[in-house]
């Protein structure tokens, strides 16, 4: 069932997201595309490829902001905990269900409680208003997929900005002193934007990227809850992300088979 949060914050970042694809999408096909292109089959392919880009980038997009991160389900009826709290902290771990005190409900090893969804969530690795969804076990290929098309795009754009100033030969730049300035503030803004955004999602990609090869999400990391390093091969960590099907569908923006740390699996390295 589509999740979506009402945080006033996500809301925006959302927005913001999409606003700047779309620019994006303008300025390279009016300002760049139409110019520096205009009489070249380059121009239909980076058309093309450009959207295409952002097509799949839209996809992992509304994946990561609308699937479920891994919800712990509420039980159905109070359960009584009084009992339980004593030795609740003691035992929170690997291997271990815990009790969320906000939930009121037990929860799997690794699920953490998320402030602004308001529930437990498996594996959580982070809250992100990007996508206004929390970061989890069943959606976190789809945000990492989010970084590498946003980062795709970045350089793609830069790339077309920078070879529209260095090339000389363009008959139909545009003449007129208005139009022209037009054209190099586009340009200006797109380069910053695409630096901007590039870097942003470089960064968060190694993070992310080291924190699935050392098996422990960004609360764990922060909260030090003592897990110990694993040694599982980093592809079995990455299928355990991704899925356990083909390479390529690592990078599609659909379901991939069964993750590896799925309950019911017993897929051991
Ligand atoms: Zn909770
Ligand atoms: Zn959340």
């Amino acid at each position: 069932m589509p999740v979506f949060r009402k945080d006033p914050c996500g809301i925006i970042c959302v927005f913001v997201t999409y606003a700047a694809v779309f620019y994006a999408d303008y300025v390279v096909t009016r300002w760049i595309i139409l110019t520096s292109f205009y009489d070249s089959l380059w121009g239909s392919f980076h058309l093309v490829v450009f959207n295409i880009i952002i097509g799949f980038l839209s996809a992992a997009h509304m994946r990561a902001v609308l699937s479920d991160p891994g919800i712990v389900p509420l039980p159905q009826s109070r359960i009584d905990f009084s009992d339980y709290h004593a030795k609740e902290r003691s035992e929170e771990g690997e291997g271990n269900w815990t009790i969320c005190n906000r939930c009121e409900a037990y929860r799997p090893p690794r699920a953490h409680h998320c402030r602004i969804c308001n529930r437990c969530i498996r594996r959580m690795d982070h809250h992100c208003p990007w996508i206004n969804n929390c970061v989890g076990e069943w959606n976190q290929k789809y945000f990492m997929q989010f970084l590498i098309y946003v980062g795709l795009l970045s350089g793609y754009a830069a790339s077309l900005v920078v070879y529209s100033w260095t090339t000389t030969d363009c008959p139909y730049c545009p003449t007129d002193l208005l139009v022209k300035q037009s054209r190099v503030l586009h340009s200006v803004i797109l380069m910053l934007e695409s630096l901007l955004f590039g870097m942003f999602v470089l960064a968060i990609m190694i993070d992310q990227l080291s924190a699935v090869f050392s098996d422990e999400t960004a609360i764990e990391h922060v909260k030090r809850l003592g897990r110990h390093r694993s040694r599982k091969p980093r592809m079995t960590l990455l299928s355990e992300i991704c899925g356990r099907g083909p390479i390529f569908m690592w990078f599609l923006p659909c379901h991939n088979g069964p993750r590896g740390f799925e309950p019911s699996s017993n897929y051991h390295v």
